[in-house]
This record gives C-alpha cells, sequence and structure tokens, in this order.
C-alpha cells in the first residue's frame, strides 16, 4: 500500500514526546512490511527554503522536499515563516501555522494520490475535511493521543484554509462559537483510533473527554483503540549504545553496572537501596505534583532521579525538594541520552499520570528490566497489572485514585518488594518478557487501512 502518515514530529527530524516515538515506529514497521510510506511533517530546522532540493507542490508559501529515512520517505514541509522557531509549539498563532502546513499537505496528498492517509493528533485535523472538500476518495483514519490539545481558534481561520462556512455548525467544526481541529479530525475522518483501548473508552466520558466526550460519543461506531509498541532496536538493553553495560533478562549483570554508573554520574551513594525514577513532561497530565506530595509518606529509604522539563512552577519545586533531600536528583532538561541511561539503571519507574492516552515510559522501563508503579488509567492500565505475590503474576504496582497516599503506598510496596530478592527477580522478568514490539500493532493499523481503501475503491468505481 502506498500510506502517508501526517504528523507535527517524528524522531529524529523532531520530538516533544511520545509522538516522535510512534510515528517513527509505525513507519519502520510499515515499511519493513514492504508498504512504501511518506510521512509528511513541517521541516523546523529550514530557514529557508533550500533550491538545491526538490521543489514540489506548494500552498501558501508552504514548499516541499523528499528526504529519505531508514525505509521510509520525511516529506518537510518548509516555510520559514510558520516552522523555523525556537521551539515546535507554545506560539499564540500555533492553531493558524498548523492549519496552514495541513491545507498545503492535503493538496500535496491530493496531487500524490496515497491509499490512506493517517492524520494525527490537532495539527493535522483539517486534513480529513480538506480532501473531502476536494472531492478526494482517499480515506483518511486519525489517531488521538492526546485529547487534552484541541486546536481551538476563531472561525475566521476557516476562511483563510478554504473551508466552507458549511461546515460551521455543532456537527461539523463548531466549537462553542470557535473552531475546532480535533473536532474536525474526528468528525470528518473515516476512522478513528486512540492509542490504547481503555483510552477509547476513557475519552468518551467528561472526565477523560476535555469537552469532546459527546461527539466521540457520537462517532463511537468507527472508533478503535490500539495499543502502541515501542522500538525494540531503538530501546534494547542488550544492544543499547547509549548504557554503560548491557543486559538481558537472562543476563541481568549488566543493570547493577549501569546503576553504579549512574550513582557516581550524579554522586549518589552506592549502596544497594531502590533507585526510583521519573522521565517525562513536567504537565499536570504527568502527576508529578502528586509524586512530590506522596515522597513524605513513602514508607523505607530509596534514591530517585527525576529527568524532564516543562511547568516552571514544578520544576521549582522538584529542585527545591532534591536540595533540601540528598537521594533526590533533579535533571531539569531534555535528555534523551541519559533518559537511555537512567531506564538502564533504575530499579523503579513512577509514572503516576492523571489521564495517559498509552505511555512509553513504562513500557521502555519494562523492556530495561524496571519495574514501573502506575495509575490505572488509559495506556497504563492496558500495559501494567499489579504484581499478586502469592501467584507471582503482574508487571508493576498499580493505584487507582490521582492521591499523594495512594501513591505513596504504591510506591511502598514496590520498595518492600525489592528486598525480597526473589521475589523481585520474578517480577523483572515479567517486565522484560513482556512483548510490546510493534509488529501487532502495525498489523492493526494495516488491516484497517486496508478496510479504509477496500471501501473507498468500491464507492469510487
Ligand atoms: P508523552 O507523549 O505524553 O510526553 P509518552 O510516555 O508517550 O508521553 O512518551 C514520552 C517520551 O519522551 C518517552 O520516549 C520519554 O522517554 C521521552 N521523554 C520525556 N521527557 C524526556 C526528557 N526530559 N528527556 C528525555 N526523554 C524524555
Amino acid at each position: 500500500m502506498r500510506i502517508a502518515l501526517v504528523s507535527a514530529e517524528v524522531w529524529p527530524l523532531s520530538k516533544t514526546g511520545g509522538l516522535a516515538d510512534y510515528v517513527f515506529s509505525l513507519s519502520n514497521a510499515l515499511a519493513s512490511l514492504g508498504h512504501s510510506v511518506d510521512v509528511i511533517t513541517p521541516d523546523y530546522s529550514s530557514k529557508e527554503s533550500s533550491p538545491a532540493v526538490a521543489q514540489l507542490n506548494g500552498t501558501e508559501g508552504v514548499t516541499f522536499s523528499r528526504q529519505r529515512m531508514n525505509g521510509w520517505t520525511a516529506v518537510k514541509a518548509a516555510s520559514p515563516a510558520l516552522f523555523a522557531r525556537e521551539k515546535l509549539y507554545g506560539y499564540e498563532d500555533d492553531y493558524r501555522r498548523f492549519a496552514l502546513f495541513s491545507k498545503a499537505a492535503a493538496s500535496y496528498i491530493v496531487s500524490e494520490g496515497y491509499d490512506v492517509v493517517h492524520c494525527n493528533d490537532w495539527p493535522t485535523g483539517y486534513i480529513p475535511l480538506l480532501l473531502k472538500q476536494a472531492k478526494s476518495s482517499i480515506p483518511s483514519l486519525f489517531t488521538i493521543h492526546n485529547m487534552e490539545f484541541q486546536g481551538i481558534s476563531p472561525p475566521e481561520l476557516l476562511d483563510e484554509i478554504g473551508i466552507s462556512r458549511s461546515h460551521f455548525h455543532m456537527g461539523g467544526v463548531e466549537y462553542y462559537g470557535n473552531v475546532s481541529s480535533m473536532k474536525a479530525g474526528i468528525v470528518y475522518s473515516d476512522a478513528l483510533v486512540t492509542v490504547s483501548p481503555t483510552y477509547s473508552r476513557e475519552i468518551q466520558t467528561p472526565e477523560f473527554g476535555f469537552g469532546m466526550d459527546g461527539i466521540i460519543r457520537k462517532h463511537s461506531s468507527k472508533l478503535s483503540g490500539i495499543l502502541n509498541g515501542i522500538d525494540y532496536k531503538m530501546w534494547d538493553p542488550s544492544g543499547d549504545a547509549e548504557i554503560r553495560a548491557t543486559f538481558s533478562s537472562s543476563s541481568m549483570g549488566g543493570k547493577d553496572m549501569c546503576k553504579s554508573f549512574l550513582q557516581r554520574e550524579f554522586s549518589l551513594p552506592q549502596v544497594r537501596r531502590p533507585l526510583l525514577a521519573f522521565i517525562g513532561r513536567l504537565w499536570k497530565q504527568k502527576g508529578m505534583d502528586l509524586l512530590l506530595d506522596a515522597l513524605p509518606s513513602v514508607r523505607g529509604s530509596y534514591q530517585l532521579i527525576v529527568l524532564g522539563t516543562g511547568d516552571t512552577e514544578l520544576m521549582r519545586r522538584i529542585e527545591n525538594v532534591s536540595s533540601a533531600n540528598p537521594a533526590v536528583r533533579a535533571i531539569m532538561r531534555y535528555d534523551e541520552k541519559l533518559a537511555h541511561r537512567i531506564y538502564s539503571a533504575a530499579d523503579i519507574f513512577i509514572m503516576p499520570s492523571r489521564f495517559e492516552p498509552c505511555g512509553l515510559g513504562q513500557m521502555i522501563s519494562m523492556r530495561y528490566g524496571t519495574v514501573p508503579v502506575v495509575r490505572k488509567t488509559g495506556g497504563l492500565a492496558d500495559t501494567v497489572h499489579n504484581f499478586d505475590r502469592r501467584t507471582g503474576e503482574g508487571e508493576g504496582f498499580v493505584f487507582i485514585d490521582s492521591s499523594p497516599q495512594e501513591l505513596a503506598d504504591a510506591i511502598s510496596a514496590a520498595i518492600r518488594t525489592y528486598s525480597d530478592r526473589d521475589r523481585w527477580k520474578n517480577l523483572v522478568g515479567n517486565c522484560m518478557n513482556h512483548d510490546f514490539s510493534w509488529e501487532t500493532s502495525a498489523g492493526r493499523y494495516l488491516s484497517l487501512y486496508s478496510s479504509l481503501a477496500s471501501v473507498a475503491s468500491k464507492l469510487s468505481e
């Protein structure tokens, strides 16, 4: 099949979170199954359109160039005014930047004639509608990675990107007098996917729907949940070039060495004490505030390393805790290489998210034999089961309410189990033997693509 994936991020060209990993891994998996994959994405690096690269179809001052990646092709949309900025997002005109990207991408898609288009989150939400408006028969799938961000803007945007005002109504793109690109993706796509089965049910409720639960319920017949995988080449304890010593479930010596190296790197005493870790965006969603509030109630001794950036107030609180507590280290930056060293060295990975569409951190940590402590929500609920001391089943410690006390109890249970070497070995084995590779999920996406493409070809006959 000829597949177009459209995304605001793709590793290794750009990344702020799991979306970049997702597009990279899915493209690799689809390409290795013999499909042709173009990833259409903004070019954040280009300060000017280079005359050396082929200038393909452009609209709105956006030019496209093709760059061959590992088995797939990045189709980079360049517009210095829209994309060459310090950060990927966080600007007042974000909704306009990505709407113009979507408009240019839609016209590129129509001219290329793919079998299926797979859009991701609000930055690409207008594409299914733009395709329908252009009377294109190319079917579209829209994946929701995070319902919190919805691309809401004044309705005048529709005129700018050439969407007819006939779509400005409650069953279309209108959202309380404004327009929303997330809603456009939900309404006009041919299939809707969330990145875990539990999240597909949660977003149909007011608690997790961020105001879109009604429209999701209305379109629930085309909604399914496909759990993400992780890239097994990128995240591989037995061959990871970023870590100090490699290891596998049958030979765990290297993990101890990784831990000693990391303790030394951060001047932590080299004692047999569980090393806890948190890696992630410091955002209310991720529950770092819960962790900070939980720490005083945790029973048992531990060391803790936090790697993350985000909310300034949260970063200040974490730095205060780390200066007051000699067992806590805070690294307030984005550091991919350090993330590898932490995943490999830590004993316990903490992910107390308030909501979590899928979550990669818990799967990566399990692959590195680092036992997760998670809240039972979204993809965390689908990937981590509470450890049962009697049967020896389960991969981690799961708590239910977003309360510091419940989190403290779950961390305390993990610390207690850590001191029981046999049980811990069994638990680490359960984590490492889990299969989170992309093959199964890529197969699910492919069968969805094929059924969309066959319906589309019957309709156009
Ligand atoms: P989200 O996409 O909501 O941010 P995920 O768990 O799906 O969360 O994916 C987060 C990804 O980003 C993981 O690969 C994680 O290791 C990485 N990551 C998050 N914060 C940092 C950081 N400060 N440094 C390095 N990697 C990070």
